[in-house]
Parts: structure tokens; C-alpha cells; sequence
């Protein structure tokens, strides 16, 4: 097994939503340096910094069949750490305001993932294995097993698909089936799935293997409580299922050489934390003081996110503990306005950032103490981790990916690397803050626990051995 093709809508550093972006953006790179030939490809959003853009080399123009579309298709490319980067261009699909919402999603990704299949000869490259992720990419393992099984060079590849978050699966109306996505009536058991057109269903049925991004949540959508409606085709193809627990890029979120904080630090001096601390106190208008634990979260506001235990309990903690409370985030509008009223109500105690912002986001992390991520379900999470490299010790739910990389803190043994509660409770998320914050009282345990926090590998170095192996079960 030498090829690998990644598929996804979005990667890092060239354009990210979300987890998605980051595990796109690294895991190839991890491939790489074992000797894989990984390649990543993407559409051309008009929304691509230029940065990036100019670099582009125009590979070729061809004409890509969708249905009874027959529409331009430009593949470009670029290097990015050792890994080659495949682009998309479709002006009419790619250059809108934001990557996803649009009414024609369906149709635009159908078409992307039909130009993933139908580029391969044009740039002389096909995979050993298609790894395509998240619904956005389904199509490419239901047109490849329903559409190509003719053509030899196709009909080597294997399909990895994997599951980012099984909540977005590509729901459609059973009527576009054919006129939209081009798949032809005779492969409707395929991808119908309780009265609809479903991708992810689709792409679960026709794929080699199914993957999701850690052990936890790969039990977890078993279940009807977190599979949304899928458990059974799941649990029907539980046998190719496996969890490989996300990995995240060390070199990017490093505190020791992160160029985009105030100040740099390690495990064994943390005079740098502090100063970040003060840096971004001041910056906030938030009283500049070394001794208040400052609790963050940067998220997007969904609910999933476990906001309602934050709406239940967090004003009390704020009334009445000494603690100032840092948000980054941008959704749902009713929690915009909570953690709004929130720091207009608290004003010496609250910021509420609404916004999406990456530099923003690294000096939240370097300066903050504890990281609160109380999540509903969480496939993998990342925050949890880019946190830790920064030192700031997580206090998380015990869900899915969180549960496989935070363990509690144990103060006999000196065991955990975070805090952990474990049922969907206001009142045990609130106890588990106050126990953290206990400890950030006495310095020397806090050092500790930051150290413990700091020293977790969270690199792709044992995940990408994973994924190599899960590859080769294929053949
Ligand atoms: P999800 O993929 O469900 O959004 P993850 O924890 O896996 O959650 O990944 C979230 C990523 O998005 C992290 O890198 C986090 O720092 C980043 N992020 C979330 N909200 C913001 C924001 N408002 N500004 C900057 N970065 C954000």
C-alpha cells in the first residue's frame, strides 16, 4: 500500500471550519514522512486567501459529467508540507460567501466528489486507497463502487470513508437521486435510508473500511443515542468499523515556538504563561491579576457543545468565585446573546468574543488556566488537545474522544492529564470546575497538573501508524 488520496471539503492551512480542517491538514503530512505518497484533494473556495491562491499551478482544464451536466473543471495544485494539494475550480459551485449553507450543498458536493473519481487520469495518479471524510465526499465511494466497477484502473481502489461527526450525513429527497446526484434507480437500496436519500448511509455501505476519530465515539454511534438515526446500518457494518483517536499538528500548536503569542514557553518555565496571561488581560479590558483563574472555551455555538449545563450553572460560578471567564465563538444566535448579557451583566469577569479567530483563539489558549469543554457527544475534539499544548488543563465530559485523551487527575496517584465528570449534568460540571480551580489554588500541585497536561503526545506519530495499518487490512 503506497497511494493514498485523501477527500475532503476543507483542510488547513488553506480553509477550515472546524476539526475536519485540522485532521486534513496533518494526518497526510504524518503519512508522509512513513513513506506514504498522500495526497489531498479539495474545492477552490472563493473565499482562499490570496496567500495561498498565487502559489496554485494550473495542472489542467477538462470537463467533468455529473447527470446531465457537463461542467468545467480546472485542477490546480500546490505543495504544502511535503504533501501535494489537488484544487477544485468551479466558479459556479466554489465562489460563494462560506463554504457551506447554500440551497444547492447537495448538488455542489455531488459534483466535487464526481471530479474527485473523474481527475485521477489527468493528473496520473491513482490511489491505492481513496480516503474520503464526512458526507461532503460520499459520493466519490458510491460513484466509484456503482459507477466504475468497468474500468480497470479503478477497480484496484479501495475506499476508506471516514466519520468526523455523524450529526451532518447528506440527508436529500429521494427525488434527487438521479437528476442531482447522478445515481442510477437500480442502486437505491444503497443510499435510501428511512424514506431518504442518505450519503453518509450510502457511503458506509459501499466503503472497504469505516473509520471514525476515536475508539469512544466509534462505540458511542452504535447507539441510538449518538448515532442520530444511523445506529443500525452501524451496527450492520460494525465488522469494518474501527476508532482512531485524531492527532493534531505539534509543530503548529507549540508553545515553545508559536509565533503567533506574545510570549513562548515550556514545560520547565512557565514565567512566559504568565506573561501571556497579563498580555491578554490587558488586551480584553479584564483586571490584570495572576491569582484569578481565567477559564476559557472556544467553540462553536452548537448544542452539542454542552452550552445548556453552561446556561445552567456557569452565572453562579461567576456571582459568586473568583474567576474570570473568556469565550470564543460563533453559532447559534441564542447563545450569542447568553454569553453577550453574560459579560454585560459581569462585566469585571466576562468576555464573550463572538467571532471566528485563529490568532485570537492561540492566545486564548496560552493565556487561560483551565479550558472547559463539557460536550453533549464530541467525536474526537481537538480544543481539548491544542489546549494542553499551551498548558491550560482541560476540564471536559466524559464523551467520545475526550474520554479517550483527558483522564482525571488523581491527586495520591499524580495520575490525569485534565478533569473529567462523566454524566450530562449541570451540577457535576459545576463541582469538577470548582475542584479544578481548588487545585489552581495551590500553586505547586497546578504546576504539576500543568506539566501533566503539557507532556501528553497528542502528535500524529501513533495515529498515522494506525491508519497505515488500517490500510493495509484492506489488501
Ligand atoms: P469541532 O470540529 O466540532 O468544531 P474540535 O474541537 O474538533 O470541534 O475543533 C475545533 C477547532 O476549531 C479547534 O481548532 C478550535 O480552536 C477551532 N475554533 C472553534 N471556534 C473557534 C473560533 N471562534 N475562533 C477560532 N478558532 C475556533
Amino acid at each position: 500500500m503506497k497511494k493514498v488520496l485523501f477527500a475532503a471539503a476543507e483542510a488547513l492551512p488553506f480553509i477550515s471550519t472546524g476539526g475536519l480542517a485540522d485532521v486534513v491538514g496533518s494526518l497526510p503530512a504524518a503519512l508522509v514522512k512513513k513513506g506514504v505518497d498522500a495526497r489531498v484533494v479539495l474545492p477552490l473556495y472563493g473565499t482562499m486567501n490570496e496567500k495561498f491562491r498565487k502559489d496554485l499551478v494550473l495542472v489542467k482544464e477538462i470537463e467533468v459529467q455529473l447527470s446531465w451536466r457537463k461542467q468545467y473543471c480546472g485542477i490546480y495544485k500546490t505543495e504544502h508540507n511535503g504533501v501535494t494539494f489537488y484544487f477544485i475550480d468551479n466558479e459556479f459551485y466554489f465562489k460563494r460567501d462560506s463554504l457551506y449553507g447554500s440551497f444547492d450543498d447537495g448538488e455542489r458536493f455531488a459534483f466535487f466528489s464526481k471530479c474527485i473519481l473523474d481527475i485521477m487520469p489527468h493528473i496520473d495518479f491513482y490511489p491505492d486507497v481513496l480516503h474520503a471524510n464526512d458526507w461532503q465526499t460520499a459520493p466519490a465511494v458510491i460513484y466509484l463502487r456503482c459507477n466504475y466497477g468497468h474500468i480497470p484502473e479503478y477497480q484496484k481502489i479501495r475506499t476508506v470513508y471516514s466519520i468526523h461527526n455523524i450529526a451532518y450525513q447528506g440527508i436529500y429527497n429521494l427525488g434527487t437521486m438521479g437528476d442531482v446526484f447522478g445515481i442510477n434507480g437500480w442502486d437505491r437500496s444503497i443510499v435510501e435510508y428511512d424514506g431518504c436519500l442518505n450519503l453518509t448511509k450510502g457511503a458506509i455501505v459501499c466503503c472497504d473500511r469505516l473509520s471514525t476519530v476515536s475508539p469512544h465515539y466509534a462505540e458511542e454511534i452504535k447507539t441510538a443515542e449518538f448515532a442520530h438515526g444511523l445506529q443500525y446500518i452501524i451496527n450492520e457494518s460494525s465488522y469494518k468499523l474501527s476508532g482512531i483517536l485524531n492527532g493534531i499538528d505539534v509543530n503548529y500548536y507549540n508553545s515553545e515556538i508559536d509565533p503567533e503569542i506574545p510570549y513562548n514557553f515550556n514545560a520547565d518555565d512557565f514565567s512566559g504563561k504568565a506573561k501571556d496571561k497579563a498580555a491578554l488581560q490587558e488586551e480584553l479590558g479584564l483586571p490584570v491579576d495572576p491569582d484569578v483563574p481565567v477559564v476559557s472555551m472556544i467553540t462553536r455555538l452548537v448544542s452539542h457543545k454542552g452550552l445548556d449545563l453552561v446556561e445552567c450553572v456557569l452565572e453562579e460560578i461567576i456571582a459568586k468565585d473568583k474567576i474570570q471567564f473568556v469565550l470564543l465563538g460563533t453559532g447559534e444566535a441564542n447563545y450569542e446573546a447568553y454569553f453577550r448579557n453574560l459579560e454585560a451583566k459581569y462585566p469585571e469577569k466576562v468576555r464573550a468574543i463572538i467571532k471566528y479567530d485563529k490568532t485570537l483563539s492561540k492566545k486564548i489558549y496560552a493565556a487561560s488556566d483551565i479550558f472547559l469543554m463539557p460536550s453533549k457527544s464530541e467525536p474526537c475534539g481537538l480544543a481539548q488537545m491544542i489546549c494542553s499544548r499551551y498548558a491550560t488543563v482541560p476540564v471536559v465530559r466524559e464523551t467520545g474522544g475526550l474520554y479517550d485523551s483527558i483522564r482525571s487527575y488523581n491527586e495520591f496517584t499524580g495520575e490525569g492529564n485534565g478533569f473529567t465528570f462523566t454524566n450530562y449534568n449541570a451540577h457535576d460540571m459545576m463541582y469538577t470546575i470548582r475542584r479544578a480551580m481548588a487545585f489552581y489554588r495551590n500553586k505547586e500541585e497546578w504546576n504539576k497538573i500543568m506539566k501533566k497536561a503539557i507532556s501528553e503526545d497528542f502528535s500524529w506519530a501513533a495515529s498515522s501508524e494506525s491508519y497505515i495499518e488500517l490500510y493495509e487490512s484492506i489488501f
